[in-house]
C-alpha cells in the first residue's frame, strides 16, 4: 500500500484535501469508531449518534466512490479502543508506506496520530483543511502585531478578502453590521406557528447506532428518541434548503429571543453538518446570499447570519490553532468551584435553566444565546473552574467539537482567557433573561429580587461576581458603570448577598 489516507469522524467530506491524488489501485481509507471518544469527556448519546451514523453513512458513500476502506466498527471484535492504539494495530496489518490526512481539527487527536507516525517511523503528510475561509497562517498573519483581537476587525478583512456581501470596497447596505435591526425578543404573542425543523427519520443504519449507543453508553446523558439529524450529505443539503427558505429570513430579528419549550426557532440548526463537513461553509454562505440577491430576504438577516459562518466560525478556529496547547488551561478569574450535578439532569427550579437543559438532554442542541446567556452565564457567575465548563459542553452538543467548542466555552463565555475573545465577561442579571423571554413569568424566582427567599439566583450572582472581581474589573472601561453600581453597596447590602450566593453553592437554591 501506498498512502493510508486517515480520516476523522468530523472530516466526512469526499473532497477534501487529504483524498487529493487518491489512487484506488495503490491507496486505502482509514476510518475508525474507538470508545474513547466517547468517554474522554462524558459524551451525551446524541452527540455520540450523531458522529457514529455520520460516519457510517460515509463509509458508504466512500465504497459507492470506489475508494478501498479499512473501517473498524465500535462493536468489533478487537477493537482497540482508542485512535492511536486501532492506528497503531492497523498499521502493522497493513503496512503502509506512509500516512496522509486532512489537518485535524482537535490538537489532542493531531498530537496522537503525529505520535503514532514517529513510533512507526512512518511519513505523516498532513494538508492544509481547505474546508475554511481562512487558514491557520493567514488567521497567525491577520493576528500578528495586533495588541488585541477583536472579532469585528477579521470579519470585515474576510468580507473583503472573500468579496462577501460588498459593492466595491464597501459592504452592502452601506454597513458592516445590522445588529441594531437584529436581536429582538418575541412580543407578548410568542413566536406563534415556529416552521418545523428539517427532521431526518433514523434508517437502518442510524437505528443500529441508536441500539449500540444506548446499549455500550448506557449511562451516559441524554435521549435518543427523537434523534432526527441531518447523517448524510443528502440530508445536510436538503437541511440547507430548508433553512434558507424557511427559517433565515426572520433569522436576524430572533437571533437572541428564547421561548419556552420552542428550541428550534429561527437558527438554521447546521453547526453538526458544517463541523462533520457535510456541508461547506462556502455553500452555505453562497445560499444565503443568493437567497438575499433572489429578493427573498432582508439584508440584516443575511448580514447576520454571514457573519456567524464566515466571522466568529473562523475566528475561533483561528484563535484556537494559535493559542493551544495553553488555552486550555487559562483560569484568568481563578474559578475553583465544581459544575453543579443538575447541569447533567436538568433538575433545577430555574424555568430558564430548566428549558435550555431539558432541550440539550432531548436533542443535543441550544442556541446561542441559551448557551452563552443561560447556561454559561450562570456557570460563569457560579464560578465554576472553566476545565469543568469544557467538559460540558463539549459532552452535551451534537456539533461540539474542540476547536470550536473550546474559545466559545473558555473565551467569549467563561472570561477565562482574560479578554482575547470577548472585551468583558458576558455577566447579567435575571433581568437580560425576563427581557429576551418568557421564562420567569414561569418561575419561582423574581429576578428583580437579589436576596431574599424568591431572589434569582443569577440576579445574586451577578452581584457576587462584581464584588468578588471588583478590583480586576475596575480597570476595563466597559465595566466601567457595573463596578460604580457595586461600589454604592454597603456592607450590610454586601454581607447579605454574600449569605445568599453561598446557599446557592451549597446546593440550597437551585
Ligand atoms: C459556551 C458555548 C459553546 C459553544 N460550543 C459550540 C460547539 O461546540 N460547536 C459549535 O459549532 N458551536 C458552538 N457554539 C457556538 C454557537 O452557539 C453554535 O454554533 C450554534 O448555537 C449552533 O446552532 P445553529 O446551527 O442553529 O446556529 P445559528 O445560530 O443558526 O448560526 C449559524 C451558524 O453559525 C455558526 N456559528 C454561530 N455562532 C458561532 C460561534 N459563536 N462560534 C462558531 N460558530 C458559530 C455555526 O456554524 C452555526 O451553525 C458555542 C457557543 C457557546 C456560547
Ligand atoms: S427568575 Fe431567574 S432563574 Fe427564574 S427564569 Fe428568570 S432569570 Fe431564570
Amino acid at each position: 500500500m501506498r498512502h493510508l489516507v486517515l480520516v476523522l469522524g468530523d472530516q466526512l467530506d469526499l473532497a477534501a484535501a487529504g483524498f487529493d491524488g487518491f489512487d484506488p489501485a495503490r491507496d486505502a481509507v482509514w476510518l475508525a469508531e474507538v470508545a474513547e471518544e466517547a468517554t474522554h469527556v462524558w459524551s451525551s448519546k446524541p452527540r455520540t449518534v450523531m458522529f457514529l451514523a455520520a460516519m457510517r453513512h460515509f463509509a458508504q458513500a466512500l465504497r459507492a466512490a470506489g475508494r478501498p476502506l479499512h473501517y473498524t466498527r465500535l462493536d468489533e471484535p478487537g477493537n482497540q479502543g482508542s485512535l492511536q492504539a486501532q492506528l497503531h494495530a492497523d498499521i502493522e496489518r497493513l503496512r503502509p508506506a506512509s500516512l496522509v490526512m486532512t489537518a485535524p481539527g482537535d490538537w489532542r487527536v493531531l498530537q496522537a496520530i503525529q505520535g503514532v507516525a514517529k513510533a512507526n517511523g512512518l511519513p505523516l503528510d498532513i494538508r492544509e483543511d481547505r474546508h475554511f475561509f481562512c487558514s491557520v497562517g493567514e488567521f497567525a498573519e491577520h493576528a500578528r502585531g495586533r495588541k488585541s483581537l477583536r472579532m469585528e476587525h477579521f470579519y470585515r478583512e474576510m468580507r473583503k478578502r472573500h468579496r462577501v456581501l460588498m459593492q466595491g470596497n464597501s459592504p452592502q447596505g452601506a454597513q458592516w453590521n445590522f445588529d441594531e435591526d437584529n436581536r429582538h425578543a418575541f412580543d407578548a404573542a410568542g413566536p406563534g406557528v415556529v416552521p418545523p425543523r428539517a427532521a431526518f427519520e433514523p434508517d437502518a443504519l442510524t437505528r443500529e447506532v441508536i441500539a449500540l449507543v444506548e446499549q455500550r453508553f448506557a449511562d451516559h446523558p441524554g435521549r435518543l428518541d427523537s434523534f432526527a439529524w441531518p447523517v448524510t450529505r443528502e440530508q445536510a443539503l436538503e437541511a440547507l434548503q430548508r433553512f434558507i427558505a424557511d427559517r433565515l429570513p426572520l433569522f436576524g430579528r430572533y437571533q437572541d429571543a428564547m421561548w419556552p419549550g420552542e428550541p428550534w426557532l429561527y437558527h438554521a440548526h447546521l453547526s453538526a453538518a458544517l463541523n462533520l463537513k457535510l456541508l461547506n461553509p462556502r455553500e452555505v454562505v453562497d445560499a444565503a446570499v443568493a437567497a438575499w440577491r433572489a429578493g427573498a430576504v432582508r439584508l440584516a438577516s443575511v448580514e447576520g447570519f454571514v457573519r456567524q459562518i464566515l466571522g466568529w466560525r473562523e475566528y475561533v478556529r483561528g484563535i484556537y490553532w494559535t493559542r493551544m496547547p495553553d488555552y486550555a488551561e487559562l483560569n484568568a478569574l481563578d474559578a475553583q468551584e465544581n459544575l453543579p450535578a443538575w447541569y447533567w439532569t436538568g433538575a433545577t427550579d430555574m424555568a430558564c435553566l430548566r428549558d435550555a437543559l431539558a432541550q440539550t438532554l432531548e436533542h443535543g442542541y441550544a442556541h446561542h444565546i441559551q448557551r452563552l446567556m443561560v447556561t454559561g452565564l450562570f456557570a460563569l457567575m457560579y464560578g465554576v473552574q472553566p476545565r469543568q465548563v469544557h467538559a460540558w459542553y463539549l459532552a452535551v452538543y451534537v456539533d461540539a467539537v474542540e476547536w470550536v467548542e473550546l474559545p466559545n466555552t473558555l473565551g467569549m463565555s467563561q472570561y477565562a482567557d482574560g479578554g482575547l475573545m470577548a472585551s468583558k465577561p458576558y455577566v447579567a442579571t435575571g433581568r437580560y433573561i425576563q427581557r429576551m423571554s418568557p421564562h420567569c413569568l414561569g418561575c419561582r424566582y423574581d429576578p428583580a429580587q437579589r436576596v431574599g427567599e424568591r431572589a434569582c439566583p443569577f440576579t445574586t450572582l451577578y452581584w457576587d461576581f462584581l464584588l468578588k472581581h471588583e478590583a480586576a474589573l475596575a480597570g476595563n472601561p466597559r465595566m466601567a458603570l457595573q463596578v460604580r453600581n457595586v461600589i454604592r453597596l454597603d456592607g450590610k447590602q454586601r454581607h447579605a448577598i454574600h449569605e445568599r450566593a453561598g446557599a446557592i453553592r451549597r446546593g440550597e437554591v437551585n
